[in-house]
């Protein structure tokens, strides 16, 4: 049985939903969770989070960049 709102394999998003770039995600990549990610050990920064679009939250990975709070394409305020 796996958890409510959960997926038993990762989807196939291997695009960052923020800058369109790789996310370097390798779940998604290989079609499982038992592979190591960056994402695992890396922080994500909040702001970043709250930027992802909602039909993508914990349907995609930002990539490396986007999680780290680099500013993206928009000028920060
Ligand atoms: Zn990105």
């Amino acid at each position: 049985m796996s958890r409510p709102g959960q997926h038993a394999k990762p989807l196939p998003n291997t695009v960052c939903p923020l800058c369109g770039g790789a996310n370097q995600c390798a779940p998604a990549a290989a079609g499982k969770f038992d592979v190591p990610c960056w994402c695992t050990q890396a922080k994500i920064n909040p702001e970043a989070l709250a930027r992802v679009p909602a039909q993508s939250v914990n349907k995609a990975c930002l990539c490396p960049r986007c999680a780290a709070g680099v500013p993206g394409p928009d000028p920060a305020t």
